[in-house]
């Protein structure tokens, strides 16, 4: 008996299908930071504050990759870059110049495109808020970002920054860049896999990203952008325990 439970092990192994037995034992089916669905697996990886990697079926893509290029090297190279505006701690084009393959697309909003260097923007597309695309596979929409509290107007303007809603046919997901709870963001649908900004004076409080998350339900939310530069931090556990209904908050390593 023993050699034939051995036997087994190896033949597992050799099949490669070791590496999905720790779904096994878990009632949510997932890794803290894979996602699977009918189409195949998507597996987050936070970077630091607004900046994460997303290996997926249709290729990798970066969000709002600012910093040290070396913190990019661990992962596969960028099929797609995402920026969601203009912001030091979303764009940088050092840090683009730097971790850009050969292949690599990048797709920002108005603001952004206007502001690239001009070897980057031969590789860029501009999206405006409503404006769609798609990458591989991916459909694309750019959904608005802004302030709406009177005196934080002067850092996001309606109609100039992006969030984004990534359309991988059986996963949807949303990601704020920097807003305060608009509509745009309480009227999503059926959105798998969110994740929300939450700092002040910049964006949003905890109280208003949870009532404004509550209302969409999407089925995962990762609190992300969550510590301002002059204090303003908002605490994720408070975002967690203020969340309505049954969404499954999961906590990145975002300022380790
Ligand atoms: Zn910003
Ligand atoms: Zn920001």
């Amino acid at each position: 008996m023993t050699h034939t439970r051995r036997t087994f092990l190896t033949t597992a192994a050799a099949a490669g299908t070791v590496t999905f037995l720790p779904f096994a034992g878990r009632a949510a089916g997932h890794l803290p930071n894979e996602f699977k669905y009918d189409g195949g697996l998507v597996t987050v990886h936070p970077v630091a504050h607004a900046s994460f990697v997303m290996e997926t079926p249709s290729g990798t893509i970066y969000v709002d990759p600012v910093g040290e290029a070396a913190q990019y090297g661990d992962y596969p190279s960028a099929d797609l870059i995402l920026i969601t505006h203009e912001h030091g701690d979303h764009y940088n084009a050092e840090t683009l110049a730097a971790i850009m393959a050969e292949n690599t697309q990048l797709i920002t909003n108005p603001a952004v495109f206007d502001m690239l260097p001009e070897d980057l923007k031969a590789r860029a597309s501009s999206l405006g808020n409503g404006d769609a695309a798609a990458f591989n596979g991916v459909g694309i929409n750019a959904i608005p970002a802004y302030n709406t509290t009177e005196d934080r107007l002067q850092f996001h303007p309606e109609g100039r920054d992006n969030g984004y809603v990534l359309d991988f046919n059986g996963l949807r997901v949303y990601i704020s860049g920097d807003t305060e709870d608009i509509p745009a963001m309480r009227e999503l649908e059926n959105i798998d896999l969110a994740f929300v900004c939450m700092n002040l004076p910049f964006t949003m409080d905890a109280t208003a990203a949870a009532s404004a998350v509550s209302e969409f339900a999407p089925t995962y939310v990762y609190p992300y952008h969550y510590r301002g530069r002059d204090g303003g931090t908002q605490d994720p556990a408070k975002f967690a325990s203020m969340l309505e209904g049954d969404i499954e908050v999961r906590m990145g390593e975002w300022y380790s």
